[in-house]
């Protein structure tokens, strides 16, 4: 059920796995369980064992009192594949649930009801390890979940609203207003200038990381337009022609990547301190230093996220 083995660094997490999504079974499938599958997540992160996601039936003791399930799709065998919130009741008795992950995912003990050797991990962590299909339920369900845990009423008259279809939907019972789940855009662009590429830094990001710009696209923008909004604004740089190369799923909490290469039309950096703490050029050598762990003060992206992936293309020569 892993790519364990295989060399999953040029890998992009969430790329997509096929999930038959089904959704002509959403309004029915939450109601009959019999024969469903069940992704267990806490706090949007999934529970999952050495060889992949941790799968329950709808009556297992983890999900005890647990939130409202969401329907995900089926599997390549016809299940019904669902995610539910595990308890926080039970997690208070079981003595977990305190700051942190919890449960197994930080170096804590494991929920009192989790089969052997599950445990409730990271998924930025485990995302590389798991098959495409089930990287792809499990940000679904993270994204999903997250989405119910905090649109809880209607934002057309305040009332509380209720999960239909599945989860896909909440409906308002006071004035009828439907609301679907939201996905973000957030433009991130290989900035490319000659033989070098712009990188910056965040200074929350752990020490020396640096990654590709980027940011949340607004309302009425391009693809293009957002690109060059962005870099002007946390570095002064004019950008020419844009080209969007890959897009990612990014439940952190409801990010959709748009991954673009963009051309450099000056190089001096005016830096916003506000968005980041630095920003440089690296010329291509540089990053392949930086890309092998070899270059001490400046750390590449993590492996999965889409600047990474990005890079690294750019590297070898393939971004078509
Ligand atoms: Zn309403």
């Amino acid at each position: 059920m892993t790519a364990a083995g295989a060399d999953n660094a040029g890998t992009l997490a969430f790329g997509g796995g096929g999930l038959d999504r089904a959704a002509h079974l959403r309004a029915q499938a939450c109601h009959d369980l019999a024969g469903a599958r069940v992704l267990p997540m806490w706090r949007g992160e999934p529970l999952v064992l050495p060889d992949g996601l941790a799968w329950v039936a709808p009556g297992a003791p983890i999900l005890a009192g647990a939130g409202e399930a969401v329907f995900l799709g089926l599997d390549p065998r016809g299940a019904r594949l669902l995610a539910a919130p595990v308890a926080a009741r039970a997690a208070a008795e079981a003595g977990g649930g305190g700051q942190g992950l919890g449960f197994g995912g930080d170096g804590t003990p494991p929920h009192p009801d989790a089969p052997p050797g599950a445990a409730f991990r990271d998924l930025r962590a485990v995302a590389l390890t798991l098959t495409p299909l089930e990287a792809e339920v499990a940000a679904t369900a993270r994204a999903l979940l997250g989405w119910h845990a905090t649109h809880g009423f209607c934002a057309a008259c305040g009332t509380a609203s209720h999960s239909a279809d599945g989860g896909w939907v909440r409906r308002c019972p006071a004035c009828g207003a439907q609301h679907f789940p939201r996905t973000d855009p957030v433009v991130i662009m290989l900035v490319l200038r000659g033989n070098s590429v712009l990188v910056g830094r965040n200074a929350a990001w752990p020490a020396g990381m640096y990654s590709l710009l980027a940011g949340f696209m607004e309302p009425g923008e391009t693809v293009a337009a957002a690109v060059r909004r962005e870099v002007f604004e946390e570095t002064g740089i004019r950008i020419g022609a844009v080209r969007l190369l890959a897009s990612q799923p990014w439940p952190f909490p409801a990010s959709l990547m748009l991954g673009a290469v963009a051309e450099a039309l000056d190089t001096a950096i005016t830096l916003d301190p506000v968005e980041l703490e630095d920003a440089l050029w690296l010329t291509r050598e540089e990053m392949a230093e930086v890309m092998a762990g070899r270059n001490p003060a400046v750390r590449p992206a993590r492996k999965g996220a889409i600047a990474h992936v990005l890079v690294r293309n750019w590297l070898a020569d393939r971004l078509d």
